[in-house]
């Protein structure tokens, strides 16, 4: 989401004056886009912030700024961490970016927004730079409240974008060259269920009732749109006209990210996370008995307050028995202002570590046993372009979200789709040729 919003802020800028420099060395202005989920993600955040406002001695021209979640939860404080800084604005703010960075350069500083109103959100919705693949937000800020989590405190209430809005952006992206489209949202699951987000009168031609599987098959209706993938889930959302919706839809992925958080009744109870192991399950043989070859990736907590080690080797054990495609791990970390940050953080940081090690462990064999089935298939591949890791290799992704390095050809061109046969496997990659 964070990525999103830095790219709409890029885009917001190009259209009042600015251009994207060629380096950091170059930079007139450099904003740092915060998260705070994690205490890890503002320490790199403020190292990063350090660095670049120590530079003015060398820059002395350069205005740094900071966005995002870490300033609307420290607002005024921010100043403080990071002395230097000459403007931040807040989550609910980066629309007035550009009037706050132009009483910067008017010579006042440090400017500060963090005010919860009056976003102008249509400034939010341009791409700078779509490539084959852009995020759409559909559902901002986010109501659940699980007991150790930031969002709500810093991206505000739930408010669903209209079906309009969202259906105008895909297509610019679409215009722009964008073949796959995500759609965001905290809890996407829950898009149009508190404001409405349809005209009365709309009939979906398939029959939907519900918001997210209607704007599935509107997006899946514009030209161009190879790929729809929504992010991220949560098992009450995932109801039998949802699964229709995926199954029905060929433009719509394979693949399903659905955070599971923990394994253990208790736990998920005091994360209040609304759901317990056996609802999880019963989401997951749902949306299985629905579009084949369906590709399950999740996030998991370890160590979270008074996590018994019987309750780790739960999640652990639920883990297996899912069978994941891919997971992130996360060693709890306690956040100001979250209800859980009242609670002894209790775990040693050696077991967290510990927990931490033995998932992924874990996860890398289901990773790799999942994708040895792939060995001589043929998968279909929406071409990325140059592999990261090597220069003269290719990388796309399949409908399950899995990259694939293949050789490059002259036939083919970023953006295409290709048929890849695997001919090996890694527990995150696959490898394989051209057909
Ligand atoms: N809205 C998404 C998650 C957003 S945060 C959802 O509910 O699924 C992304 C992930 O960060 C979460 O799924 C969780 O696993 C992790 N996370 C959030 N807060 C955390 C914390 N305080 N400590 C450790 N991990 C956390
Ligand atoms: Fe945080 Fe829960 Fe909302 Fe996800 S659903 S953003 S974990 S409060």
């Amino acid at each position: 989401m964070s990525e999103r919003d830095s790219d709409a802020v890029g885009d917001l800028l190009v259209r009042h004056g600015y251009m994207p420099a060629a380096s950091e060395a170059d930079a007139g202005i450099i904003i740092v886009n915060t998260c705070s989920v994690r205490g890890k993600a503002e320490d790199k955040a403020v190292g990063k912030l350090g660095v670049l406002t120590d530079e003015k001695k060398t820059f002395p021209d350069r205005i740094v700024g900071a966005a995002g979640c870490m300033v609307q939860r420290m607002k005024q404080d921010i100043f403080r961490v990071v002395p230097g800084l000459d403007f931040a604005v807040g989550t609910h703010s980066l629309s007035r970016l550009p009037s706050v960075i132009a009483l910067v350069v008017g010579g006042q500083r440090p400017v500060l927004d963090v005010s919860e109103n009056d976003e102008e959100l249509d400034e939010l919705c341009g791409h700078l730079d779509v490539g084959v693949s852009a995020f759409v937000n559909i559902l901002l800020g986010c109501e659940r409240g699980c007991s150790y989590c930031v969002v709500p405190l810093v991206r505000g209430r739930e408010h669903s974008r209209s079906a309009d809005a969202v259906l105008a952006e895909v297509r610019n992206v679409v215009e722009k060259g964008g073949r796959e489209v995500t759609l965001l949202g905290q809890s996407v699951m829950s898009y149009g269920r508190t404001n409405p987000v349809w005209q009365d009168e709309y009939v979906s031609p398939m029959g939907f009732t519900e918001p997210l599987a209607r704007l599935l098959e509107a997006v899946n209706a514009i030209e161009g749109v190879k790929r729809i993938r929504f992010t991220s889930g949560h098992p009450s959302g995932v109801t039998s006209e949802l699964v229709r919706a995926m199954a029905e839809l060929p433009a719509v992925c394979e693949h399903l990210h659905l955070p599971l958080q923990s394994g253990a009744d208790r736990i998920l109870k005091i994360m209040r996370r609304g759901y317990t192991p056996d609802g999880y399950r019963n989401a997951v043989e749902m949306l299985r008995s629905g579009k084949s070859g369906m590709a399950l990736t999740t996030d998991v907590i370890v160590g979270y307050p008074s996590e018994k080690e019987d309750e780790f080797e739960m999640t652990r054990r639920f883990m297996e028995e899912i069978g994941f495609d891919n997971s992130f791990i996360f060693k709890y970390s306690p956040r100001p202002g979250t209800s859980a940050f009242q609670l002894k953080d209790d775990v040693p940081a050696d077991e967290k570590m510990r927990r931490n090690k033995v998932l992924l462990e874990l996860q890398d064999k289901m990773g790799l046993a999942i994708n040895s089935r792939t060995i001589g298939e043929d998968v279909e591949v929406l071409v990325e372009g140059t592999s990261l890791r090597n220069k003269l290799m290719w990388a796309g992704r399949t409908r399950t979200n899995k990259i694939v390095i293949f050789r490059p050809d002259e036939k083919i061109k970023i953006g295409d789709v290709v048929n890849i046969r695997i001919n090996r496997v890694m527990a995150q990659t696959l490898y394989g040729d051209l057909i």
